[in-house]
C-alpha cells in the first residue's frame, strides 16, 4: 500500500476548492446548485488585460522569467505600490508568485521554525491554519467577535503574544468577514507590535480595490512598521484573473532574498505571459475595474436585505471583499426536515442539499458558528439562493 507522508496526512483539503468541486460535481449530475462557496468574481477578465496577454504570446514571450519576475512587472508593482499605498519599495524587496496563496506558503517556508507561533485573528482565512502547520508552525487562533465587527483589538494581540510568537497574519479586507481595517485601528494593533521588535506582520491585502468604504489602509504605511511588514497582494480579485495565478509581495529585502530562494527551487517563477498582462493590469489606472466593485456594492446591499429577514441569521455589515459571514448558531441544536444541526458544518451541508446552495462552513475559517456565503454571483442567482435558503429554514 502506497505510504503518503504525514505531512499531508494530517494536512486538511481546503474547504473552499472542496465545496466548490463538490459544486461542480452536483452541477454534472443535473442538480441545480447555486454555488455560493467560491471566492471568484464572476466577471471576465477585462479585454485590455485579455490583450496584452495575446500581445505577449506573439511577442514570443515563451521562455523562463527572472525566478522573482520581469522587471517591467516590479516596475508595475513598485508603482501600484506608491500610486494606491503611498509604500516605497525597491526592486530588491518584491517577489513575483503563483498567486497570492504560494507567497503566503514562501513567507512560512521561509519564516518558520518547528514550534513557531502564528498569531491568527478568527476568522482567518482558510488556508492560512494549514500553510503554517506545514511548515510546522503553530496556530494561535485568537477568536474576535461579530460585536466588533470581528475585529482583532490591542488587548487580545497583547494577550496571544508569547515569547514564541514568529508573526500575525491577517486580511484586510478580510476573507471572510467583510471587515476592513481603519487607519486607526492599524494603528493601535502597531502600538502593541512596538513592545515586540522581532514580530513579522504579514498584511494580506488582495480585497484592497473591493472596498465600499474607501480608505483602504496598510500596516507598511507606518514608518515603524516597514522594516517588520510583509505587504501580500495578487490579482485575483480586482481585475477577475483567479485563473492567471499571479500574486506578489513587498517585503524587507532579507524575507524577499529568501521567497525567491525557496521558489527558486519550487517553481522557478511565475506564468511568463500571465505576468505580461499583469504588468498592463497594474499600470492601468483602478478606476478602470471599478464597475465591478460597484456591482460588488450593490449585490452587498441585496443579500444584506435578503439575510436580515430570514429568522437566525446574524450579520455584521462587510465593509470590503465579496462574502457575508452570518453567524447561524441559532439553528444549532435544532432538528430541520428530519435532520438534526449540530454546528456549522451541519448546517452548510443542509443548506446543499435542502436548499441547493454551495456555503462554506465558518469552521474553516477559525469560526464555527457562521457560514461564508459569496456573493460573487449574479443577483438573479443571489436572490434566487436567498429565496431557496429562506425556504429550507422555516
Ligand atoms: N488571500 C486571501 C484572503 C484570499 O481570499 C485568497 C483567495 N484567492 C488568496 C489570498 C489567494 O489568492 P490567489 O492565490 O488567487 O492570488
Ligand atoms: N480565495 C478564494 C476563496 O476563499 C478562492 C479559493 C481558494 O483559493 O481557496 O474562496
Amino acid at each position: 500500500m502506497t505510504q503518503l507522508s504525514d505531512r499531508v496526512l494530517n494536512m486538511a483539503t481546503s474547504a473552499t476548492l472542496a465545496m466548490a468541486a463538490k459544486t461542480r460535481e452536483l452541477k454534472a449530475e443535473g442538480k441545480d446548485i447555486i454555488g455560493l462557496s467560491l471566492g471568484e468574481p464572476d466577471f471576465n477578465t477585462p479585454d485590455y488585460i485579455k490583450d496584452a496577454a495575446i500581445q505577449a504570446i506573439n511577442d514570443n514571450y515563451n521562455s523562463y522569467t527572472p525566478v522573482d519576475g520581469y522587471v517591467e512587472l516590479k516596475d508595475a508593482i513598485i508603482t501600484k505600490f506608491k500610486r494606491d499605498n503611498n509604500l516605497n519599495y525597491k526592486h530588491s524587496q518584491i517577489v513575483v508568485s503563483t498567486g497570492a496563496k504560494q507567497s503566503l506558503a514562501n513567507i512560512a517556508a521561509v519564516m518558520l521554525n518547528k514550534g513557531d507561533e502564528v498569531i491568527l485573528p478568527c476568522p482567518y482565512w482558510v488556508s492560512y491554519s494549514d500553510i503554517v502547520k506545514l511548515n510546522e508552525g503553530v496556530p494561535v487562533e485568537v477568536k474576535t467577535s461579530i460585536d466588533n465587527d470581528f475585529k482583532l483589538t490591542p488587548q487580545q494581540l497583547e494577550a496571544a503574544i508569547t515569547p514564541k510568537t514568529k508573526m500575525i497574519w491577517y486580511s484586510s479586507p478580510c476573507n471572510p468577514s467583510g471587515s476592513v481595517y481603519s487607519k486607526d485601528e492599524l494603528r493601535a494593533l502597531a502600538d502593541v507590535l512596538q513592545k515586540y521588535p522581532n514580530i513579522i506582520v504579514v498584511s494580506d491585502e488582495i480585497y484592497e480595490h473591493i472596498n465600499f468604504i474607501g480608505g483602504h489602509a496598510s500596516m507598511a504605511q507606518f514608518d515603524d512598521m516597514f522594516d517588520r511588514t510583509v505587504t501580500v497582494n495578487g490579482v485575483s480579485k480586482a481585475f477577475a484573473m483567479t485563473g492567471w495565478r499571479i500574486g506578489y509581495i513587498g517585503a524587507p529585502e532579507v524575507i524577499a532574498r529568501a521567497c525567491t530562494k525557496m521558489q527558486g527551487q519550487i517553481t522557478s517563477g511565475a506564468n511568463c505571459i500571465a505576468q505580461r498582462a499583469v504588468i498592463t493590469a497594474l499600470n492601468e489606472s483602478p478606476s478602470r475595474v471599478q464597475f465591478m466593485i460597484d456591482e460588488f456594492k450593490v449585490r452587498r446591499e441585496l443579500i444584506l436585505g435578503l439575510l436580515n429577514d430570514i429568522e437566525g441569521f446574524k450579520t455584521n455589515v462587510p465593509e470590503g471583499a465579496f462574502y457575508v459571514f452570518p453567524d447561524v448558531s441559532f439553528f444549532f441544536g435544532k432538528t430541520l426536515k428530519g435532520q438534526k444541526i449540530e454546528n456549522a458544518t451541519d448546517f452548510s451541508l443542509y443548506l446543499l442539499e435542502h436548499a441547493n446552495v454551495a456555503t462554506v462552513t465558518g469552521v474553516a475559517f477559525g469560526s464555527p458558528d457562521c457560514i461564508r456565503i459569496s456573493y460573487a454571483a449574479s443577483q438573479e442567482q443571489i436572490i434566487e439562493a436567498i429565496k431557496r435558503i429562506k425556504e429550507a429554514v422555516s
